[in-house]
C-alpha cells in the first residue's frame, strides 16, 4: 500500500510520502532508547505537564487536525473534532491519574519474611505501536498517553493512508515539551513491521487493526518473546428484548451502526431482536436508516461519508451482493451509487443464514444485519455465535434478563440500554479473535509495565 492521502470523497491522490529507509528507521529506534533513559527519570508531574500541554494543543488545533483527518480517511467533520476533543480528555485523565495507577502496590511484609514487600511498575522501553486508519487520532492516542505517562516511549507505525495525521501526532508530543526521541512516528509500510519488532531495542507493540495483522504480529513477538497488546475486529450484537423502549433502542442502533461511517471495530453489526418486538424494531429502525444523509463529510448537515479505502467499500458491497444472491432481503440501501469517491449507503438486511458472508465476517461498513429469535437463551447463543468478542449491548428492562447478558455474553465489554463506547475510565479490548490485553483505565497502563517485585529483608 503507498504511504499517501488520497480523498475518499473523489478517490484523487492528494499527497504522497516516501517511506523511511534502513538507515533512519534504524536511526529513530536508536533515538526511542536514548528518549527512554530520559524519560524514565523524569517525574510524573513532570510527565503530566507535557501531557497537559499536548491536551491544551489537540484543544487549540482541533478544527485543523480534525479537517485533516476528514480529508484523510472521510469520517464527518464534526466526528473528527469530537475525536479530537476525546484525545484531549484522555490527556488529561492520565495526566490526573498515572502516578496513582502505578503506584507501589505492598504486601504485609511480616508474611512474607520482608522487613518490607511490594510491587513497583517499571517502564520497558520503546513500544512499537501500528495503528489503523479509523479513528487515527484516537487509536494511537489511546496508547500514547499512558505509554509516555509510565515512561515509556513510542514507535507508531500508522496506516499508509493517514500519513499526514500520524505526522501531526509526533509533532504534537515534540511541540508539547516531551523528549525528542519520546514519541516518534515512522512513514513505512506494513512490510517494516518484522524488522522493527525484531530489534532487540524494540521491547513490546501494540496493534489495533484486522485480524491477519493482528495474527502476524503476534507471530512475531512470540518469536521474539516481546510483549503484545491486540485489539482487533468485532462483531457486536445488539439484543433488543421485549421489555425495551423500542423506539430509543432503533435510534441508538443507528448511531452504534453508523457511527464512523459504519468503521468501527465496536460498532453494533448484528442485531438480534426478539420475535414480539422484531417488526416494531425493524420498522423503527429502517426509516431511522434510510433518513441519514449521506454526503460531504465536511458539511455539518452529513451523518454519514465515504468508505475509507476503495477495498473497504468493495468488501462491505461484496458482503451485502453475497446475501443478497443466497436470499437475504435488503430492506434498504444495498448498492454503492456509480460515482466518484467510495460510498455505500446505510443498509439493512434481513433473513440473514450461515451459509451467507455477513453471517461470520466483520463486516466494515454502514450495513447492519437483522436476526429474528424467540428466546433469551436462543440471544445468548446467537450473540455467542462468532469468532469475535469485542464488545455486546443489550437492551431489556428486565433484571434477571440484564445480568444473565452481562454474565453469559462472551466478551469485552456489555453496554446494557446504550452502546458500547470507550471511556478513558474503563478498560477497553476483547477476548476470542478480537484480541488480547486492556486499553485505557489503570490496566491499559500496566500493560507496558514490568512489575518489579521487591523484598526487603
Ligand atoms: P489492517 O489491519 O490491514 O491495518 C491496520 C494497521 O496494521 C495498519 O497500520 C497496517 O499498515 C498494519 N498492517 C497491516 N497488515 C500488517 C501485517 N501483516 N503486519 C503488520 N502490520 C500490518 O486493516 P485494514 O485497513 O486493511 O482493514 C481491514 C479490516 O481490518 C477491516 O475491514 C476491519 O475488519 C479491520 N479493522 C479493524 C480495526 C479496529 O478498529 N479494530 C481498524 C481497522 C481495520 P498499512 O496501512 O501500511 O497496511
Amino acid at each position: 500500500m503507498p504511504i499517501a492521502t488520497t480523498s475518499p470523497v473523489t478517490g484523487d491522490v492528494l499527497k504522497t510520502f516516501d517511506a523511511l529507509t534502513e538507515e533512519q528507521i534504524d536511526g529513530a529506534i536508536g533515538r526511542s532508547v536514548t528518549g527512554f533513559r530520559e524519560l524514565r527519570g523524569t517525574t510524573f508531574a513532570q510527565r503530566a505537564a507535557w501531557m497537559r500541554a499536548a491536551a491544551d494543543l489537540l484543544d487549540a488545533e482541533r478544527d485543523d487536525v480534525g479537517a485533516l483527518m476528514t480529508r484523510e480517511m472521510g469520517k464527518t467533520l464534526t466526528a473528527a473534532k469530537a475525536e479530537a476533543a476525546k484525545c484531549a480528555r484522555a490527556c488529561r485523565f492520565y495526566a490526573d491519574n498515572a502516578e496513582r495507577f502505578l503506584a507501589d502496590e505492598p504486601v504485609e511484609a511480616s508474611d512474607v519474611d520482608a522487613s518490607a514487600a511490594y510491587g513497583r511498575y517499571q517502564p520497558l522501553g520503546p513500544v512499537l505501536a501500528v495503528m489503523p486508519w479509523n479513528f487515527p487520532l484516537w487509536q494511537a492516542m489511546r496508547f500514547a498517553a499512558p505509554a509516555l505517562m509510565a515512561g515509556n516511549t513510542g514507535l507508531l507505525k500508522h496506516a499508509s493512508n493517514v500519513p499526514q495525521t500520524a505526522l501531526y501526532l509526533g509533532d504534537l508530543f515534540r511541540r508539547a515539551g516531551f523528549p525528542a526521541g519520546a514519541f516518534q512516528t515512522l512513514l513505512v509500510g506494513s512490510d517494516a513491521v518484522e524488522r522493527i519488532l525484531s530489534d532487540p531495542r524494540v521491547r513490546a507493540a501494540t496493534l489495533t487493526g484486522s485480524e491477519a495483522a493482528g495474527r502476524s504480529i503476534a507471530a512475531i513477538a512470540g518469536r521474539e518473546l516481546k510483549k503484545t497488546v491486540l485489539e482487533l475486529g468485532g462483531s457486536d450484537p445488539y439484543i433488543v428484548m421485549p421489555s425495551a423502549d423500542i423506539e430509543r433502542a432503533a435510534e441508538v442502533a443507528t448511531t452504534a451502526r453508523c457511527q464512523n461511517n459504519g468503521q468501527s471495530c465496536i460498532a453494533a453489526k448484528r442485531f438480534i431482536v426478539h420475535a414480539d418486538v422484531y417488526d416494531a424494531f425493524v420498522e423503527a429502525f429502517v426509516a431511522r436508516m434510510a433518513a441519514l444523509t449521506v454526503g460531504d463529510p465536511m458539511d455539518d448537515a452529513t451523518d454519514v461519508g465515504p468508505l475509507a479505502t476503495e477495498q473497504g467499500r468493495d468488501d462491505v458491497a461484496g458482503q451485502v451482493d453475497d446475501a443478497a444472491a443466497k436470499g437475504a432481503t435488503i430492506r434498504c440501501g444495498g448498492e454503492a451509487p456509480k460515482q466518484a469517491g467510495w460510498w455505500y449507503p446505510p443498509t439493512v438486511v434481513t433473513g440473514i443464514t450461515p451459509a451467507m458472508r455477513m453471517y461470520a465476517e466483520e463486516v466494515f461498513g454502514p450495513v447492519a444485519g437483522v436476526y429474528r429469535v424467540g428466546s433469551v437463551d436462543e440471544a445468548i447463543d446467537l450473540a455467542n455465535a462468532t469468532t469475535f468478542g469485542l464488545g455486546a449491548n443489550a437492551w431489556t428492562a428486565d433484571p434477571g434478563e440484564r445480568q444473565r447478558f452481562v454474565t453469559e455474553l462472551e466478551a469485552g465489554a456489555v453496554f446494557v440500554d446504550g452502546m458500547v463506547t470507550s471511556y478513558p475510565q474503563l478498560p477497553f479490548g476483547g477476548v476470542k479473535d478480537s484480541g488480547y490485553g486492556r486499553e485505557l483505565s489503570a490496566a491499559g497502563i500496566r500493560e507496558f509495565c514490568n512489575l518489579k517485585t521487591v523484598w526487603i529483608g
